[in-house]
């Protein structure tokens, strides 16, 4: 298998040609290697060939992960991508520089109150469910709207944006993408504060190219950089 600094490459150089051809300036476009299941030494591996922000789902992993003395001083730029528990905001609030997964009210408000507890400011996504598959995390596209003026006034916590998992099927995935797209737009006209409203966190190791061609300003790549799970 190739090593994970020669992935990160490969993937770059693809990140390039996608952005290329929609007309996009590469910059605008994160790479987010999700590291869930993957050891602390595979982490450190894509941070020495330049890797700065890892995603992470469960939590327990995460916390033992983000503690492991091979990661606990270099400056890694955390993102929770997993479907989050309002239980468990508490155990993550203090460590991540992006929280993906919100997608309920209730959610939210704990992540506000614990901020507010904390004397910190947080910065997350909304989930949609874009595919409509009843088995899939995420608030229907008509829910996110009828929520946002309530979470616009929730206390040191910011929506920047919209994350989704499109369906595995490709030919939807890339009109799911676009929906996204026209989600965040929409909601940037009944926001107070529209500059904020930047980020759709969208495209994986077998769509990513499809989602920059639609928008995306952050792609979570996994199996494309550490192998299969
Ligand atoms: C696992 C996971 C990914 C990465 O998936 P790959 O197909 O391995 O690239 C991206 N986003 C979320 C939310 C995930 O849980």
């Amino acid at each position: 298998m190739a090593s994970i600094a020669v992935n990160i490459h490969d993937i770059q150089e693809q990140i390039k040609a996608a952005c290329l051809s929609a007309g996009r300036l590469p910059e605008t476009v994160r790479l987010i290697a999700v590291s869930k299941t993957k050891p602390a030494s595979l982490v450190k591996e894509a941070y020495d060939a330049g890797q700065i922000a890892f995603g992470e789902s469960y939590v327990q992993e995460f916390l033992e992960k983000s503690e492991d003395p091979l990661l606990d001083r270099i400056p890694i730029e955390w993102h929770f991508i997993g479907h989050l528990q309002s239980n468990k905001v508490r155990f993550i609030i203090d460590k991540v520089t992006l929280v993906h997964g919100i997608d309920r009210l209730s959610t939210a408000e704990e992540l506000s109150k614990r901020a507010v507890q904390h004397n910190l400011h947080i910065d997350y996504l909304l989930e949609v469910n874009t595919s409509g598959e009843a088995s899939k995390y995420g608030m229907q596209p008509d829910e996110v709207v009828a929520s946002v003026e309530t979470l616009f006034r929730m206390p040191n916590i910011t929506l920047r944006g919209l994350m989704t998992i499109a369906s595995p099927d490709r030919s939807k995935a890339r009109e799911e993408f676009r929906n996204l797209r026209l989600l965040l737009d929409s909601l940037k006209m009944i926001s107070p504060d529209p500059l904020k409203l930047t980020e759709l966190s969208m495209g994986m190791s077998g769509d990513f190219e499809d989602a920059i061609h639609e928008g995306a300003t952050m792609i979570r790549v996994g199996s494309a950089i550490f192998g299969w799970r």
